[in-house]
């Protein structure tokens, strides 16, 4: 608790201290002896007012200054109207006082609204917990010593030395030393990743071992941390539809329950039903139980919850309406480059055209896809073990879902599909090996094609598997790549629709009819690593990123960002959502249910002002501790 809170808390200890022994001396007649019959009413008036005071004085000056403002209908004035109503009982000689009942209902509230701002920081806590990935400082190297500066002014490209059990504070790339990374902040991962020269790292992570120097290549503001941190704050404002609907639905639910304790209260005695004590009572009680806060406090707590408890383990869900969403997704696409397959190719086999050297092949593929983070460039750039001179290479340019083009030392290069080459009208012929061909071709001329294979991920056919087994209907991988790569990938992890040699926007329209068939109830997730795949990404009811510790396009585009880039978050992600939701319902039916029954039976004068209480604080209390399970996601 923080100081407020432990001010508040022992405020309301002595008041229920005071609560206690008025309650006593009232019980064991010692009043009564020495005030008189009527001398004892005033006298417990005033004992009770107390503790009521001492409790309940801000929530009064809330209620007072709330109808100033001209906007009375909350909780601080039902609970007021309802515990002074109650006090002010003592008018009616003829009834029995009720003065307790109204300071109790004021001191349970109080318990219920301490309990509630706890319960709202403990979550908080569990976000602030990821806050924690933000690095205080970064050292750079300052005549011949170290220098400790502010994150945001190191400029990209200065050398920062990150020692063992510091926070990489900016992403960069390591020039010097190795070491051991705990990334488990940022993807709930607990086994470390080696790193050494050469090997980019994504700040948040801890550096556990060895002393890094690295050179950085982003600034502060756009590097990983940050994004992630602008993410988590942010995400708090895209609220869910149940989230809404209960803002709306209380608006209007105070006064409608405010006059309908007025008309309970005047009408029935005007009309000569019954005694105007006794409904006016049954009027308060009707106040007391009405209250929504239950509700208006429990289902934002949960969705708080649910998102922050998904980040623990390295899932970013940008907004509650996205995990509502999510909840209701029948249908998964997967891209396959990267999302399915690991987009770690190996060079399976080279075969040059008769006279044409294979190294000749190679060296032209990596030289032109020198400047292409595609996976496919990637890979080929490291099969090529030489060093790539950019100097001989001009007009460098990727063509989505084709390949590349650029020119090398004068000579123009393509490498890519089928479609690259008929579109440029080189000439190409096919291979019978399975696997992603690469044609390549030097000024037109054909050079050969590489043959490249990519690996499932480990994860990957567990995921469809656990997918389907959490209800999903169908899950649809569409791939830019050839149909036999596409079809041996799909067999292999059980998925139920291929769609393969796919452009982006082709992938797009594949999207949108698989949308137009779904039922409209239900949801439509993309899940790609947001190489070529962006727009698909945006289209999509839900689109998840997964790997995207580094991948800013994804994270741009995305709702849900997988940190890590095991397929199975996938289903974790639902599991998280459902269970939130599930738990966001639990507390929408539990609440109006009690309340409801509390409402009638106060009405019909069966329900007394101590019920009341409990159908006010203790439904919220219970609400509230259920709304807190939706933190604990480490075992879905
Ligand atoms: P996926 O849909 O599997 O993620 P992409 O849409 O990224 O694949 O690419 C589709 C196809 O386009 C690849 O299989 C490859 O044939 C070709 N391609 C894309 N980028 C490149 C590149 N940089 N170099 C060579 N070929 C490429
Ligand atoms: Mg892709």
């Amino acid at each position: 608790m923080n100081k407020k809170q432990l001010k508040w808390r022992n405020r309301i200890i002595v008041a229920l201290a005071i609560f206690a022994v008025v309650m006593a001396v009232e019980e064991t007649g010692l009043l009564e002896s020495l005030f008189g019959p009527t001398g004892s009413v005033y006298a417990s008036f005033v004992f009770f007012l107390i503790p009521y005071l001492i409790a309940g004085y801000k929530t009064l000056l809330e209620a007072v200054h709330n109808i100033r403002r001209g906007d009375p209908f909350d909780e601080a004035f039902l609970m007021s109207v309802a515990s002074l109503g109650a006090f002010a009982m003592v008018f009616f000689p003829e009834t029995d006082p009720h003065m307790a009942e109204g300071a109790a209902v004021m001191l349970f509230y109080q318990v219920g609204e301490l309990f509630q701002s706890y319960a709202v920081g403990q979550s908080r806590k569990s976000i602030s917990a990821m806050m924690d990935i933000a690095p205080d400082y970064a050292n750079i190297e300052q005549d011949g010593g170290l220098a400790e500066v502010d994150p945001d002014d190191v400029a990209v490209g200065s050398v920062i030395v990150v020692k063992p059990g510091e926070r990489v504070p900016i992403d960069g790339v390591v020039l010097e030393g190795s070491s051991q990374l705990d990334t488990a902040a940022l993807t709930g991962e607990s086994i470390p990743r080696h790193v050494e020269a050469g090997a980019n790292v994504i700040s948040g992570c801890i550096n556990m071992t060895g002393t890094l120097r690295m050179q950085t290549t982003k600034p502060f503001g756009e590097s990983t941390v940050a994004r992630i941190l602008e993410l988590v704050e942010n995400a708090s404002e895209k609220k869910a539809k149940t989230e809404n609907f209960i803002t709306r639905f209380a608006r209007w639910y105070t006064p409608v329950v405010t006059f309908s304790a007025l008309a309970i209260a005047v009408i029935p005695p005007l009309a000569g039903m019954g005694a105007w004590s006794d409904w006016i009572l049954r009027g308060l009680t009707f106040l007391v139980v009405s209250c929504p806060c239950a509700l208006v406090i429990s289902v934002p707590l949960s969705f708080f919850g649910g998102i922050g408890g998904a980040s623990k383990i390295g899932i970013l869900v940008k907004g509650s309406n996205y995990l509502e969403q999510l909840a209701h997704v029948d249908t998964v696409v997967f891209d396959k480059t990267g999302t399915l397959t690991s987009g770690t190719f190996n060079v399976v086999a080279v075969h040059p055209e008769a006279g044409i050297d294979p190294d000749y092949v190679l060296s032209n593929a990596a030289y032109a896809e020198a400047f292409s983070d595609h996976p496919i460039a990637l890979s080929i750039k490291k099969a090529y073990a030489g060093d790539i001179d950019q100097r001989r290479i001009k007009d460098a340019r990727e063509e989505s879902g084709h390949g590349v083009s650029a020119t090398v030392d004068e000579r123009v290069v393509l490498v890519g599909n089928d479609k690259l080459m008929a579109e440029h009208g080189a000439s190409w012929h096919d291979c019978k090996l399975t696997g992603t061909i690469l044609h390549v071709a030097v000024d037109g001329a054909y050079a050969g094609h590489i043959v490249i294979a990519d690996v499932v991920k480990a994860d990957a056919a567990e995921t469809i598997k656990d997918l389907h087994d959490a209800g999903v209907k169908k899950c649809v991988m569409l791939t830019g790549d050839r149909r036999d790569v596409a079809e041996a990938v799909a067999n292999k992890i059980g998925i139920d629709e291929v769609h393969a040699q796919l452009l982006p926007e082709d992938k797009v329209n594949a999207v949108e009819r698989l949308l137009a068939d779904q039922d409209p109830n239900s949801k439509l997730a993309f899940v790609g690593d947001g190489i070529n795949d962006a727009p698909v990404l945006m289209r999509a009811d839900v689109g998840i990123a997964m790997g995207a510790m580094g991948s800013d396009a994804a994270i741009e585009a995305a709702d849900v960002v997988l940190m890590d880039d095991k397929p199975s978050n996938i289903a974790r992600a639902m599991r998280v959502a459902r269970k939130t939701m599930r738990i966001v319902w639990q507390n929408i039916v539990f609440a109006l249910g009690v309340k409801i029954a509390i409402l009638v039976l106060a009405a019909l004068g069966i329900a007394n002002m101590w019920l009341a209480v409990f159908g006010d604080v203790g439904v919220a209390m219970i609400a509230i501790l259920n709304a807190m399970r939706c933190m604990r996601v480490e075992k879905l």
